[in-house]
């Protein structure tokens, strides 16, 4: 992989069937498929149509794969980058239930992306002299609910707004960014903010699946007298199931119109950086706005799109297939 490689990469993750699931799969990755020692082909079996269909990603994952499977193959060779300036952002895309939080965040015992990438991260800073002060590392952590962003760092901030600097970074304006000496700090930041997102979706009778999760770890390393920054970005993003079947109203419609928009338009960036359009349309939606520094100007993105193996899902999942495929 090229550094200044600007496509944005494409995996898929197929999660176990739960306990309440048909065991008929309608999803397979293709073992013989390999590249590298990686399986890239997904089939998709449709049992009405009896069609087959195959897809090609940069990786695919299934129940036989581990966290650090996922981890070791696709996140970690991009973030040494970060040391050197360069941004990198993962996305977690798919319906309710399909495996996002479970790939970000991971239960305790089973840790996924985020805690396996913070640990990666420190152990790395101190290389490059975390307790000299010649590196920083910060988190910030957002929530985007109905296009509006809420600091879950400091939960009186319910509608923060973007700002363009004189050189033309996007940032939140009056964002609280916290500054982390270990992982553990992290462990107990990250944590409040996930309580404090908990009590907020309460208060709104929303749930937590129906906004999207930002958390952001800003890197600077002096190197003489250069500062480099970069930025970590990792989302769980809101579930993308078809809200029109619930026959939504009121708050849910809101809901739903801006999860609907906020993906996308980010589908619509993901695919016109992937096909070099100079002009992806990030000021449509705050989500990609707000990243539009990242995925911009050569930093690396991977999207994880995850699925469920059972033809219940079927067409959550062809959704999700041609949203990851279309962005690679
Ligand atoms: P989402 O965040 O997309 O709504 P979750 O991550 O909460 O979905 O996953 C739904 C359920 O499936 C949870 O019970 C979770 O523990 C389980 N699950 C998801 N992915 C895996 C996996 N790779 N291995 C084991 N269990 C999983
Ligand atoms: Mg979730």
């Amino acid at each position: 992989m090229e550094i200044n490689d600007a496509k944005i990469r494409t995996v898929i993750r197929i999660r176990p069937f739960l306990p309440s699931e048909d065991v008929e799969r309608c999803l397979n990755v293709l073992k013989d498929s390999t590249s590298g020692g990686k399986a890239t082909h997904l089939q998709v079996f449709d049992r009405v149509t009896f069609q087959t269909n195959t897809s090609r990603f940069d990786g695919c994952y299934d129940e036989d794969n581990t966290q650090m499977d996922l981890f070791s193959a696709e996140i970690q060779p991009s973030l040494s980058h970060c040391f050197n300036g360069i941004n990198f952002t993962v996305f977690a895309y798919g319906m309710t239930g399909s495996g996002k939080t479970f790939t970000m965040q991971g239960p305790p015992n089973n840790p996924g992306i985020i805690p396996l990438l913070v640990q990666d991260l420190f152990r790395q800073a101190k290389t490059h002299g975390l307790g000299s002060k010649k590196v920083t590392i910060e988190l910030g952590f957002v929530e985007i609910y109905t296009e509006k962003i809420r600091d879950l760092l400091n939960p009186a901030s319910i509608d923060l707004q973007l700002r363009e600097d004189i050189d033309k970074t996007i940032f939140v304006a009056g964002l609280t960014w916290k500054p982390l000496n270990t992982s553990s700090d992290f462990t107990k930041e990250y944590a409040q903010g996930c309580q404090n997102r908990t009590v907020a979706a309460t208060r709104l009778n929303a749930e937590s699946s129906r906004s999207h999760a930002v958390v952001m770890l800003r890197v600077k390393k002096t190197d003489g007298n250069k500062l480099l920054t970069s930025k970590v970005n990792l989302i769980d993003l809101a579930g993308s199931e078809d809200n029109r079947k619930t026959g939504n109203t009121g708050m849910r419609m809101t809901e739903s119109s801006a999860i609907n928009r906020s993906l996308m338009t980010l589908g619509r960036v993901i695919q016109a950086i992937n096909t070099n359009d100079t002009r992806p349309p990030y000021r449509e939606s705050k989500l990609t706005r707000l990243l539009q520094d990242s995925l911009s100007g050569g930093g690396q993105s991977v999207v994880i799109g995850c699925l469920s193996p059972s033809p219940k899902f079927l067409s959550d999942s062809c959704k999700t297939i041609e949203f990851t495929r279309s962005t690679g």
